[in-house]
C-alpha cells in the first residue's frame, strides 16, 4: 500500500473513530479503571530576575523593566503500557537555541536514558522574553556584562527544564488522553496584507489575502476517575492538562515588560477558568502570520481570551480518545544553504549602515581569519509521533503556514504540525516562499548563518523527512 493511500486510511479511521469511538472508550475506561496511558505534569517559572535583554526585535535599546506576567517551562511527560515514553516541553521563549537543545539532550540521555526523539522542547516565541545563549546575537548591542548575564540565565534555564522534566517522569500517574481541534480567527498572513490596511479591511469585512491556518489543535489530559468537570458524559474525570498549538507569531507586544504574550494571556485564562489544570502552548507553523493589530496590552489580552475560548468550545466537542501507544522518530536533516559568503561579500558587510549586517560580517570576517570554514548545510531536527492514531511533526526552525497545511493534505486534516521545536536557527520557508523571496525567505543576518540564502529544495528535503519519520512511527 503505498503512503498517500495508508494516510488516507489511517484519517478515515481517526473519523470513523470519532464518531463511535467515545462510548466504547469510555466503557473500557469503566471497566479497566483506566486506559493504560500514564502522564506526569511539572512546571517552573523562568521570569528573569536580572533586568535581562530582551529577545526578537533589534530595535530595543535597553534590558527588561519589569515583568506583566511570569513566563514558565511547563512539561507534560506520558508512557504508555509497554513503558515507551514521550516528553513535551512548552515554554515562554522566543525559541531554543541550539547549544540549550544539545545541553538539554545529553542530560536527558544520562539521567533518563530519553532519546532525541523522546523529547520536544518547543517555545511559544513570545517577543518578550529573554534573550538566550548565542541567539540572535548581531541584532542586540550586547556588552561583554549583558552576555555573562545571558550565559548564567541559560545555564539556569538548561538545569530549571531538565529538573523540572525529571519531576514530570517521577509523578507518572494513570489518565486518558483525548483529542480534537478548535479554531481561532485572528492570525492574519503577514506577507500578503499590510499591516496599516488590516483594521480598516476587518471592519469592512473584506477578506483578507494569503495562507492561514486557523485550526488550533487540543490534546486533553484527564483524571482517570473522580467528577466530571465537563457537560461531556463520556469524558470522565477532571482536566489535569490541556495542550493547544497556534500557527501565529506571539508578537503582539514589543515593550520592555515580561510577559507571555497572547499565548500567555491564553494559557492564564485557561487555569483560571480549570483552577487544576496546567495549560501549556507551543507555536505551530506561524512564522509569515502576525495578530493584527497589535502593540497594545488590550489586544494581547484580546487575541489570549480569543485562544482560549477556541480551547474551551473544542473541548466540548466529541474528541477523539488517543489509544495508548506511543511511536516516536527523529532525524536531523541537513538543509542545504544556496552558498556561503565570499570574503568580499563579509568586507562589503562588515562596513555596511545596517548594524545588524555590520555585526554579522565582522563576525563572519573574524571566523574567517580564525581559519574556520563554513558548513554547507545546517541540521534541522525533525520529531515526529504517534499518540495513538496522532500524528504530531514537529520541526525546527520558524516555520511558514505552508507546512501545516501542506501535511496535513499529506497525512491526513487532523495532524498536528509544531514549528520552533528543539532548535530555532532561522526561517523555514516553503518553496513557495522562497520564490517568492522576502523576510521568511532568507532573513540570515539576523540569525548570523553563514550563509544569505537557503538551497532552493528546503521544502522537498523536509518533506521526504517527514514521510520517512511518519513511515517509521506506523510501523
Ligand atoms: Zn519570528
Amino acid at each position: 500500500m503505498n503512503l498517500r493511500r495508508a494516510c488516507v486510511l489511517i484519517a478515515a479511521t481517526v473519523m470513523v473513530v470519532g464518531s463511535w469511538g467515545l462510548a466504547a472508550d469510555a466503557k473500557v475506561d469503566q471497566a479497566s479503571g483506566h486506559s493504560g496511558w500514564k502522564a506526569g505534569l511539572s512546571r517552573v517559572v523562568i521570569t528573569p530576575e536580572k533586568p535581562l535583554w530582551m529577545a526578537g526585535y533589534a530595535s530595543r535599546n535597553q534590558p527588561a523593566e519589569g515583568k506583566l506576567q511570569d513566563l514558565w517551562v511547563k512539561v507534560l511527560a506520558l508512557q504508555d503500557p509497554q513503558g515507551r515514553r514521550a516528553v513535551l516541553v512548552t515554554a515562554d521563549l522566543l525559541g531554543f537555541p541550539k547549544t540549550i537543545y544539545e545541553n538539554i539532550a545529553a542530560q536527558l540521555k544520562s539521567r533518563h536514558e530519553l532519546g532525541r526523539d523522546q523529547f520536544l522542547l518547543t517555545a511559544s516565541h513570545t517577543h518578550c522574553g529573554p534573550v538566550l545563549r548565542e541567539s540572535l546575537f548581531d541584532c542586540y548591542a550586547l556588552s561583554e556584562e549583558r552576555i555573562a548575564d545571558i550565559e548564567a540565565y541559560s545555564r539556569e534555564l538548561e538545569r530549571k527544564t531538565v529538573t523540572a522534566i525529571g519531576e514530570a517522569l517521577a509523578r507518572l500517574r494513570p489518565v486518558t488522553l483525548w483529542a480534537v481541534e478548535g479554531k481561532c480567527t485572528f492570525a492574519v498572513n503577514r506577507r500578503n496584507n499590510k499591516e496599516a490596511e488590516v483594521p480598516q479591511l476587518q471592519e469592512a469585512g473584506t477578506p483578507l489575502e494569503g495562507p492561514v491556518d486557523h485550526s488550533v489543535p487540543v490534546l486533553a489530559v484527564r483524571e482517570v476517575e473522580g467528577p466530571a468537570d465537563s457537560a461531556e458524559a463520556t469524558r470522565p474525570g477532571k482536566l489535569l492538562a490541556v495542550v493547544f498549538g497556534y500557527s501565529c507569531h506571539n508578537t503582539t507586544l514589543n515593550f520592555y515588560q515580561w510577559c507571555g504574550d497572547y499565548a500567555g494571556f491564553a494559557q492564564a485564562e485557561l487555569e483560571k477558568r480549570w483552577p487544576q489544570t496546567q495549560a501549556m502552548f507551543w507555536e505551530a507553523c506561524g512564522a509569515d502570520q502576525n495578530p493584527l493589530p497589535r502593540r497594545k496590552v488590550e489586544l494581547a489580552e484580546r487575541y489570549g481570551r480569543m485562544l482560549a475560548e477556541g480551547v474551551a468550545a473544542a473541548l466540548e466537542k466529541p474528541m477523539r480518545p488517543v489509544a495508548p501507544r506511543v511511536r516516536t522518530a527523529f532525524e536531523f536533516v541537513p538543509l542545504a544553504y544556496e552558498s556561503t559568503p565570499t570574503e568580499a561579500r563579509l568586507k562589503e558587510a562588515a562596513e555596511s549602515q545596517q548594524m545588524l549586517l555590520r555585526r554579522w560580517g565582522q563576525r563572519m570576517l573574524r571566523q574567517l581569519e580564525q581559519g574556520q570554514e563554513f558548513p554547507k548545510s545546517y541540521p534541522c531536527p525533525v520529531t515526529v509521533w504517534r499518540l495513538g492514531d496522532q500524528l504530531l511533526i514537529a520541526m525546527g526552525g520558524e516555520v511558514v503556514v505552508d507546512y501545516a497545511l501542506n501535511f496535513k493534505r499529506r497525512f491526513g486534516p487532523t495532524t498536528w504540525v509544531a514549528g520552533y521545536s528543539n532548535d530555532v536557527f532561522a526561517y523555514i520557508p516553503s518553496k513557495r516562499v522562497w520564490e517568492e523571496g522576502g523576510y521568511e525567505s532568507g532573513s540570515f543576518t539576523v540569525y548570523g548563518l553563514p550563509a544569505e540564502r537557503w538551497a532552493g529544495d528546503i521544502e522537498e528535503r523536509l518533506t521526504a523527512a517527514v514521510e520517512r519519520l511518519v513511515k517509521d512511527t506506523s510501523r
